[in-house]
């Protein structure tokens, strides 16, 4: 899976994909990220790419020149069949764990970072194939959502887990959250490890942990359930 991520500040990206799971995703060849700077694709000799906006008020705007060349050029010097181009905006669709795997089945995501008051219009009219959104709240640029769907999209291809089986387990693969976990010592602070996680009962730890993950998703996320039973209705 291909990763092209326009932004104008490029530094933001490379540090978290350089530890732990994505650093051996990108050693191992299951993701490739190429990082672009907007500003290489600025027309003018102070590489411009934000200007005030039309109608007045504060802030600054992503022009769309840059954007739009910056796209063109990934795709003369990469071309990949299935590819979408994805911008980052407040308003778009909220990210979730099913936003994810639908779009890890593409080859290629063009990740459009918007900065300042946001990108010009036309941008998601006529470049884009859709907006998507990391939460109810605004951050200074697209950077941090664009390093989020990496991470998160990276996490699902096979291979790049240690544990494919622990993976299976996940908050939100299956509706529900994870079950908790323990490691040594088995007490610690006078607080003990649940008993049957050291039982050797493989049955058993398998119960209790199915029982634990309903328990809490249903304490904190009752939705989830609810979900996951009308999921469970339409499929019979
Ligand atoms: N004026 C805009 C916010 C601009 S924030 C509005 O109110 O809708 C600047 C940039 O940060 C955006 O263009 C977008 O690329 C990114 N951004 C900010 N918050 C985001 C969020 N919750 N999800 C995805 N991208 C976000």
């Amino acid at each position: 899976m291909q990763f092209d991520v326009v932004t104008a500040f490029p530094g933001i990206i490379e540090g978290p994909l350089s530890f732990s799971i994505l650093r051996r995703a990108r050693d191992a060849g299951i993701v490739e990220v190429r990082v672009h700077d907007l500003r290489d694709h600025a027309t003018d000799r102070h590489h411009k790419v934000d200007d005030t906006p039309y109608g007045g008020g504060g802030g600054m705007v992503l022009m769309p020149g840059p954007l739009f060349a910056a796209v063109e050029a990934i795709g003369a010097a990469h071309p990949v069949a299935r590819s979408r181009t994805v911008l980052f905006c407040p308003q778009g669709t909220p990210y979730s764990q099913d936003v994810a795997r639908r779009l890890a089945g593409w080859d290629r995501l063009i990740l459009l970072c918007g900065r300042y008051e946001g990108v010009d219009e036309r941008v998601r009219e006529h470049l884009a194939d859709e907006s998507i959104s990391i939460g109810d709240y605004v951050l200074t640029g697209g950077e941090i959502p664009a390093l989020v769907l990496i991470d998160s999209i990276t996490r699902l291809l096979p291979g790049a887990l240690g544990d494919e089986e622990a993976a299976r387990n996940d908050s939100f693969a299956d509706g529900t959250f994870d079950f908790p976990h323990y490691t040594r010592p088995a007490e610690f602070r006078g607080h003990k490890v649940p008993d049957v996680l050291l039982s050797g009962d493989h049955a058993r730890i398998a119960a209790w942990r199915r029982e634990k993950a309903l328990e809490r998703t249903a304490r904190q996320r009752p939705d989830l359930l609810a979900r996951r039973r009308g999921d469970a209705a339409t499929e019979h």
